[in-house]
């Protein structure tokens, strides 16, 4: 562990190391903080989290900064708060990868019994893992936070996300909770199945509620960010949202078949119509056959690109190699569950 602490050579191959490389379990809790040109709020985040950890756990605790990347002095600060802060363990990734897959570096590289994810930005307070500790005490394996209100947003950001996880809700099947981000405790057993989910493009927070188990939210007042700016520009937050619609759903694709029955009535409808003007005379001559080639062949297509998206689909969610079921626990008889 000694090498993650001052190393920078802990390269991470995609999708996900060797299952073997994972530490063992050797604390109570894991703090995961995914930080991209973070420097000014870091000092502050880490007197923050320490004192929460150390009041939910004692001295038991790790809190894994990765550094993504970064342009600025993020991991110079992350060496320096080191010095002082001996839980601290720093990693840095070779460039930036993403938020979602710098969270994953550092979920991978967890020694906690349960692991508490929260972004560098001090948006999300440290002082609801007290609560989220006593959800998981109370039986849950899951407690993340719910915003019920967030401060020093742009309308455009609270309006875009809102309506993203609305849609998301729609497309998918798994339970994602409306206006929850990565902010979350969670225990090693769900943290297991997550890391056995080798896909590349990773939207976290789904794939946890896909995961299942006892799911609790906690909610809380998200504020303006610490220190710095958003690192997630419309860009950034365009390819999350396609990650997290094509991560877990496929219904865009589906769309070709709505349009291809929507292209057959059409075309039948149309068709009827060019019959009837061809038998009432008022067609040049050529017309009538041209249309109506154009128009079944339209809705052939369209149907052909349906039962195509269909397969490409359902092979594309077998790719991901996802376990097919995830079982809590088995009961049999007298003896006490496993
Ligand atoms: N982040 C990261 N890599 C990136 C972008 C963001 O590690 O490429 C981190 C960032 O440092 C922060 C978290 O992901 O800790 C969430 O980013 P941000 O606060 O900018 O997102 P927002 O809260 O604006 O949605
Ligand atoms: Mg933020």
């Amino acid at each position: 562990m000694n090498s993650l602490r001052h190393g920078q050579d802990t390269p991470l191959p995609a999708p996900l190391p060797d299952m073997a490389l994972r530490p063992e379990v050797s604390k109570a809790l894991s703090a995961v903080v995914p930080c991209f040109n973070e420097e000014p709020g870091l000092e502050a985040l880490i007197k923050r989290l320490s004192a929460a950890c150390a009041k939910a756990v004692g001295d038991d605790f790790e809190i894994i900064l990765v550094n993504d990347g970064s342009k600025d002095g993020t991991w110079a600060e992350i060496l320096r708060l080191s010095e002082t802060v001996p839980q601290l363990v720093g990693v840095n990734l070779a460039r930036n990868h993403g938020h979602q897959l710098a969270l994953t570096a550092g979920l991978f590289l967890a020694r906690g019994q349960r692991v508490f994810i929260i972004d560098a930005d001090l948006q999300d307070p440290p002082e609801l893992l007290a609560e989220m500790v006593a959800a998981l005490d109370a039986g849950a394996e899951v407690a993340y936070g719910q915003r019920i209100h967030r401060e020093g947003e742009t309308w455009f950001k609270k309006a875009s996300a809102s309506a993203f996880y609305r849609l998301l809700q729609r497309l998918t099947d798994a339970p994602i909770p409306a206006d929850t981000g990565d902010f979350r405790l969670m225990t090693r057993q769900v943290l297991d199945v997550l890391l056995s989910m080798p896909e590349q493009h990773r939207f976290v927070r789904g794939m946890v509620a896909w995961i299942g188990f006892n799911q609790t939210a906690i909610p809380y007042r998200r504020e303006a960010r610490f220190a710095g700016d958003t690192k997630y520009p419309l860009r950034k937050m365009i390819g999350f949202a396609m990650d997290a619609i094509t991560g877990f759903s496929i219904a865009p694709l589906r769309l070709s078949l709505y349009l291809g029955l929507f292209s057959v009535l059409v075309a039948l409808g149309l068709g009827a119509f060019v019959f009837w003007s061809w038998l009432a005379n008022h067609t040049a001559p050529g017309w009538t056959s041209i249309a109506i080639i154009i128009l079944a062949f339209g809705a052939m297509q369209m149907f052909c690109l349906a039962i195509m998206g269909e397969y490409l689909g359902r092979t594309y969610m077998q790719t991901k190699q996802r376990p097919l079921f995830i079982i809590q626990a088995i009961h049999q008889g007298k003896t006490p569950p496993p």
